[in-house]
């Protein structure tokens, strides 16, 4: 389990906010259960909290709020281009929790949002409806650990026990739930089922200790994916974002080299690699706020409104890393970005 949610509930959240009208829904009452010692506010809509001016992203994060919410419409978004499709054009993200309990130095959530507290959504039978309405009936690909990690956030509010009758009588709709959580009692609690993947982030422990705060060790990672796999899950490793920083390529051999001997390529979905990249705007943004960061002090190009390391160092990288990964896994299992 990860740092944050070893804490004691008094300590996980400084306080939690209630919208006033989403009392009356299960997700609430379960968390009001688990949490009897944490403050409660009730408010009128939560972007009175979470859109105020002048928050500061990184402080927020070490006394993060949790505010529980009524989502109105818009349940579902078509994914941005920055994201790999993996062979689908009906390709949609859904947010159920808008924020994470990690604290990755890469992610554009800091960029995204003005607050570091955490909202989730109480009305999951809205968005299921509106993800039947949308999705039911097209061979259609639903990233629903978008924006979050939801398999982390699992022993706060266990969202997948309410999704995952309805994707079982929807085979057509193909799930993805992406987790950089260690949190191996989700593969005991949950069914594994033919469209559901489990898509594991993994990176050189180097980078996670430097860059991915709060993120559970590689070795943990590693045990969990083993445990998904001996369940019966369908798994994809996602070497995404690989970054370049301070000679950092040159860890990545030898990882992929670890992550093989461990877990057996031929018990993998497949694999997606990808590098680090942000849509302009969004970099700025972090930038600013971020100043001490090595992550935004990188040498980029811009191309087509993202930046993302020069093309020919890519190239040069990725032609080195696929070389090693194809050792492991046929070309077609390999997706890149
Ligand atoms: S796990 Fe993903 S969503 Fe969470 S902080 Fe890291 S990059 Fe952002």
């Amino acid at each position: 389990m990860n740092t944050l949610l070893k804490k004691s509930g008094k300590n996980l959240f400084n306080s939690i906010y209630i919208e006033e009208n989403a009392y009356d829904y299960p997700i609430t009452r379960m968390v009001l259960e688990k949490f009897p010692d944490v403050p409660v506010i009730t408010i009128r809509n939560y972007k009175d909290i979470f859109n105020r001016g002048n928050q500061c992203f990184q402080l927020q994060k070490h006394r993060q709020s949790l505010i529980l919410a009524v989502k109105s419409k818009q349940f579902l978004y078509k994914s941005p281009e920055v994201c790999q499709d993996f062979g689908y054009s009906n390709f949609y993200y859904t947010s159920f929790i808008l924020n994470c309990i990690f604290n990755c130095e890469y992610c554009y959530l800091q960029g995204m949002y003005p607050s570091a507290n955490i909202v989730a959504f109480v009305n999951a039978d809205e968005f299921i409806d509106e993800i039947q309405n949308t999705l039911a009936g097209k061979k259609a690909y639903l990233a629903v650990s978008y924006d979050t990690d939801l398999i982390g956030f699992h022993n706060v509010i266990p969202y997948w026990n309410f999704l995952q009758d309805f994707f079982a009588q929807h085979p057509d709709i193909n799930v993805e739930i992406r987790t950089k959580s260690a949190n191996e009692v989700f593969y005991s609690e949950i069914q594994p089922a033919e469209n559901t993947v489990i898509a594991f982030s993994l990176a050189p422990q180097e980078i996670i200790k430097k860059f991915e705060r709060h993120t559970p060790p590689l070795a943990a990672r590693i045990k969990a994916v083993k445990s998904a796999i001996s369940r019966g899950f369908k798994v994809r490793l996602c070497l995404d974002p690989v970054i370049l920083n301070s000679g950092s390529e040159k860890l990545y051999e030898p990882f992929f080299r670890n992550l093989f001997a461990e877990i057996n390529p031929d018990k993998l979905k497949d694999v997606g690699y990808g590098f680090f990249r942000m849509s302009k705007d969004l970099f700025k943004r972090i930038e600013k706020q971020n100043r001490k960061s090595q992550i935004f002090a990188d040498d980029y190009t811009i191309k087509e409104g993202i930046v993302s390391y020069p093309p020919d160092l890519i190239k040069m990288v990725m032609d080195n890393h696929l070389k090693v990964l194809q050792e492991y896994l046929p070309k077609e299992k390999i997706f890149t970005l």
